[in-house]
């Protein structure tokens, strides 16, 4: 079989890139369609928050790209999908509560603008990717990591949903909800104008507004455009 043939056998598995701004359901939905079709379900931005947590231990400051870059290729981070969800593990160490803290979150962000550090950590996605069967979310899936994804979906909500959605997030976690709507603009603003690998929609990509649609019926949405590729392979 050449390697064309393989690649377009209907029952190969696919690279599926889920990508968008904050608080628009990414992980949420990522994690159920994976689940629903036995993939690995890999969230890039915990990457990120893993090495911005090794910055703010380390003393390393957010703005300081080659010591960012240092500090990411002596550290050892890993995402392990289990069965209760992802862990991301550092120098062997579980920081998958740590990494959700404020302090990461907003450090995240800012480690996350340098052109070398997205370079190193989309070498590493790559190789996590390389045997397909992934449903792989974050900001630049579709349109860097994996340009040719086998099903490229962005998806948005309006900001105030979101704002919203982070805030229900929040309270179910019994965070205290102070700056919600700040926080996540800024955040929005550093991924849509960075320079590297600016958020924005591959021009091949589905994009799904989900601001009045429920989980479900994005899941469905996603379902329905996952059997059309299979049926697309099929024929
Ligand atoms: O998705 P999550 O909120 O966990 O990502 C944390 C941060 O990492 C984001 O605010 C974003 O700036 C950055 N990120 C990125 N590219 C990705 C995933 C995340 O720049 N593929």
């Amino acid at each position: 079989m050449s390697p064309d043939s393989t690649h377009n056998h209907p029952s190969r598995k696919l690279i599926i890139a889920i990508d968008g701004p904050a608080g628009a359901g990414k992980s949420t939905i990522a994690s159920r369609l994976a689940r629903k079709l036995d993939y690995v379900n890999l969230e890039s931005g915990a990457m990120y928050r893993a090495l911005a947590l090794q910055a703010i231990e380390n003393d390393t400051s957010f703005d300081d790209e080659p010591a960012l870059l240092k500090l990411a290729e002596a550290s050892r981070i890993q995402l392990e999908p289990t069965l209760g969800g992802n862990r991301t593990l550092l120098d062997g160490k579980d920081v998958s509560a740590r990494i959700r803290e404020r302090d990461v979150t907003e450090a995240a962000s800012r480690v996350s603008v340098h052109p070398k550090v997205r370079q190193w950590m989309v070498e590493h996605q790559r190789a996590l990717g390389a045997n397909a069967g992934i449903v792989m979310e974050g900001r630049d899936i579709g349109t860097k990591v994996f340009p040719d994804a086998d099903l490229k979906i962005f998806l948005d909500a309006d900001p105030v949903v979101r704002e919203e959605r982070r805030r229900a997030q929040q309270k179910i976690k019994g965070e205290v909800a102070a700056n919600v709507a700040a926080e996540l603009r800024e955040r929005d603003h550093r991924d849509r104008t960075r320079a590297a690998s600016p958020l924005v929609a591959a021009t091949d990509a589905e994009v799904i507004d989900s601001s009045s649609m429920s989980e479900d019926d994005v899941l469905a949405r996603i379902e329905k455009l996952v059997e059309l590729k299979r049926q697309q392979r099929s024929t």
